[in-house]
């Protein structure tokens, strides 16, 4: 049996057998996935007729980052955040910014191996009280994000995911009560868009965010503008509605600029003026906190108060100066801002 690029399995949850198959229930891709075949993740390899992690505890990358990095600006804002990645994706962007680990194969990486007590223990030691899942896709390792995001509660550490929001129900039902914020990508506003661009559908990512909304996860939300792609007036108008009407006016929402990337060198950078025209729509339709991201230079990053416009936190690249914040609310007139301390 040849098994992908590691002798050190782990086997993997949410799945069940479907004649000679292993039929994974992770994320919608619902892989059915034959002996010695790993999913659209690559990293979800039936052995034997049954369906392991190749992962669990492997990482690709560990790093301090500042927490605006996320990017989550109403969450611990200022404070580094540890942060890991292992390899692999349930999505197939094609301009992915990350693809050289989202795309890769576990034996394409020397892979470290790490326990869920040593993220805890690593997040402690770089002096950050919180750590997040990040750099590839946190769901398709599930059994061990879970694993360390309970030992992670037990030492008082807050848990974040960076997350394309391509999980089913049940993982996420179970890990929200140990995770405690998420940045999900909603990558575009069309059933179209993510056929073409992401292989994917955006209806499971609607309903992650939702969930994680009503479950008690801090979230915040990232578009990506690409030119002729996802940034349609209309477009940004039903994402910005349904914020409002799904989720809430006091999500902030991130929307960043594209660069030419992947397999998509081709399309050109986000024109500045389609950036404004977003956070314009964001306003008209009432979201409290749009920003911009990847602008540079701009106030686009800046937190305004919703109510009497105060500049209450100021940044500029990834400094962070706090003006007028006190307990969450606006200084000067106690307006709530949905700020996680
Ligand atoms: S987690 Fe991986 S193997 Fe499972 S359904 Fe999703 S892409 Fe397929």
């Amino acid at each position: 049996m040849s098994i992908s690029g590691t002798d050190e399995l782990h086997e993997a949850r949410f799945w069940k057998k479907e004649g000679d198959r292993a039929a994974c229930y992770l994320c919608p891709q619902h892989c059915k996935i034959a002996e010695g075949k790993v999913g659209i993740c690559g990293v979800r390899q039936n052995v034997g007729g049954k369906l392991f992690s190749l992962i669990y505890g492997r990482a690709s990358a560990v790093h301090v980052d500042p927490m605006e990095k996320k990017p989550l600006f109403h969450f611990k804002p200022g404070q580094p955040i540890l942060s890991l990645g292992s390899v692999g994706c349930n999505l197939r962007c094609l301009h992915c910014q990350n693809f050289d680990i989202s795309q890769a194969r576990v034996k394409d990486f020397d892979l470290s191996h790490v326990s869920p007590e040593e993220v805890s223990h690593m997040t402690l030691a770089n002096s950050c009280h919180a750590v997040a899942f990040t750099y590839n896709e946190p769901t398709i390792w599930h059994e061990f994000t879970f694993d360390a995001c309970k030992v992670a509660k037990e030492h008082d550490i807050a848990t974040v995911y960076v997350t394309n929001g391509f999980m089913e129900e049940e993982p996420l039902r179970e890990i929200a009560p140990f995770l405690d914020a998420m940045n999900i990508d909603v990558k575009g506003f069309k059933e179209g868009f993510y056929h073409e661009v992401c292989k994917a559908r955006l209806e499971p990512v609607l309903k992650t965010s939702a969930l994680a909304y009503r479950l008690g996860v801090h979230i915040e939300l990232t578009y990506l503008i690409i030119p002729k792609k996802n940034d349609s007036e209309e477009e940004m108008r039903d994402f910005c509605k349904w914020v409002s009407s799904d989720l809430s006016s006091k999500v902030p929402v991130h929307f960043t600029r594209f660069h030419p990337d992947y397999m998509m060198n081709d399309v050109p950078a986000t024109p500045l003026k389609t950036m404004q025209l977003a956070h314009r729509i964001a306003t008209e339709e009432g979201l409290m906190f749009p920003y911009l991201g990847n602008i540079g230079g701009d106030d686009g990053e800046n937190t305004y108060c919703p109510k009497c416009n105060t500049l209450v936190i100021r940044r500029y690249g990834f400094a962070v100066e706090t003006l007028a914040l006190k307990e969450g609310r606006c200084a000067k007139c106690g307006q709530e801002l949905n700020i996680v301390p």
